[in-house]
């Protein structure tokens, strides 16, 4: 059992006086324009990001880096808590069994019956990576402000800022940290770039560079951001990153890894090896914008090219995970094994980074990396596929020259594991046709 640590709340002076706002707006206490007006949020403004470059540890002293590092944690924890005591969850997440599988990879089990139950529709096709933002739909503009934890900027300076009630400026749309109503882990959050915006799914530099930004900030590696691309388990079509807390390595961050190309900004890419979805990890580079930026290039790529993907941002934004994925193509193609489908088990960020959320008591019970494996391997692009995506992404990012491939070297400590992705003949995660909806359509 993993035992989950709860903090105090230790930001409650910061806390809004809501009552006197009470008898405006749509009633609802929302983001639109009927409730935004008046509408007061704590600000945090992070330091400008450092010159990390690859392998650097933190920089700065430890007694220099460790007020923001543990301020940040206390206000994502603390304001978390503080929505947890209002009620404002779905479900108690901390009442969910947790377990680690045994085996050489750590995959983690979580029983969590009550996430599919409550969760808001989705209502969506899948078979499309890009879609545009519909205001009708479920969005983040429409929740009300208690969910809103506060405001994230990255800041300009080298100091951190702290605005414990700051006004939600409208015309400049704010970056916010809300929380997630079906949390899988104790403090999972939301980061929602400029939210009035009302920007659709999709990644582009300045949003990604913000989550690795965030991820950087916490400067705790058991701290990390997730994406899901639309077709990939993203539920909602509204600009946002998911985040939490656990305290202990994923298995993907585990996994070990061969070095493909180096681009020019020195970001290094790698393949993970003896993973059951095939995946890159980029890190390094000269900068951490370069990171990101390289990062993002890969994204739009995959985006323009209609393929599904996720995102893991790891090692406090050091590392960076892209897994391409083509789960729901098969399932639309009713080429998944039905003992996987019955699970009801989507293979989002956290499922495919080896943190297992379960539906049904069976599963739990019977978890073995065995059954993990086999369920994230239907998520993964074949050897060929894979082959061919990388091909277009190190186009997109002007590496098309792969000689570096044979000089690939090991990293990561873990020692291989025997079991080896399966072969597959067949070629999954190609370009999706534009079918009609009704031949596509998956409710998730
Ligand atoms: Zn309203």
């Amino acid at each position: 059992m993993l035992s989950i640590k709860r903090v105090p709340t230790v930001v409650s002076n910061y806390q809004k006086d809501e009552a006197a706002d009470e008898s405006v707006g749509c009633g609802r206490n929302c983001l639109g324009a009927c409730c935004i007006n008046g509408a007061r949020l704590p600000l945090y403004a992070c330091k400008k990001l450092e010159k990390s470059g690859a392998g650097e540890k933190l920089v700065i002293s430890h007694e220099a880096r460790e007020p923001p590092v543990a301020f940040l944690e206390s206000l994502v924890l603390g304001e978390w808590e503080d929505r947890f005591q209002r009620g404002l969850f779905r479900y108690d997440v901390t009442a969910c069994e947790t377990k680690v599988i045994p085996g050489k990879y750590g995959f983690v089990a979580q029983l969590n019956e009550g996430r599919h139950l409550k969760k808001r529709p989705t209502e969506f096709r899948v078979d499309k990576v890009l879609q545009s933002f519909d205001g009708n739909k479920f969005n983040f503009t429409k929740v009300g402000q208690e969910e809103l934890l506060f405001q994230f900027e990255a800041g300009e300076d080298g100091e951190v800022q702290f605005f414990p009630c700051m006004p939600l400026d409208a015309e400049n749309s704010p970056s916010v940290v809300a929380i997630n109503v079906s949390p899988i882990e104790y403090g999972h959050v939301l980061l929602i770039p400029r939210v009035l915006d009302c920007l659709p799914q999709r990644i582009d530099h300045k949003s990604l560079l913000l989550a690795v930004h965030m991820a950087a900030e916490a400067a705790n590696p058991y701290f990390r951001l997730g994406y899901n691309s639309l077709g990939a388990f993203a539920t909602i079509n509204h600009l946002h990153f998911q985040a939490y807390y656990l305290a202990m390595p994923f298995p993907l961050e585990k996994a070990l890894s061969k070095k493909m190309i180096t681009t020019v900004s020195g970001v290094k890419i790698s393949e993970l090896l003896n993973y059951p979805v095939r995946s890159l990890l980029f890190e390094g580079g000269n900068s951490m914008q370069d990171l990101s930026d390289t990062v993002s290039d890969a994204c739009v790529c995959l985006q323009n090219n209609n393929i599904p993907f996720n995102i893991l941002i790891s090692d406090c934004g050091r590392q960076i995970f892209l897994m391409p994925q083509c789960y729901a193509e098969k399932q639309a193609l009713g080429e998944v094994s039905p003992e996987v489908l019955e699970t009801q088990v989507n293979p989002a960020v956290w499922e495919i980074s080896g943190h297992m959320v379960l539906k049904r008591k069976e599963d739990y019970e019977g978890a073995s990396e065995e059954n993990a494996w086999r369920l994230l391997a239907e998520a993964s692009l074949s050897e060929e596929r894979f082959k061919e995506v990388n091909d277009l992404i190190f186009e997109a990012i002007g590496c098309s020259n792969q000689e570096e491939e044979l000089e690939g070297t090991i990293v990561h400590q873990q020692s291989p594991s025997g079991s080896v992705n399966q072969k597959s003949n067949r070629t999954h995660g190609g370009p999706i046709t534009n079918g009609t909806a009704s031949e596509c359509l998956v409710l998730q």
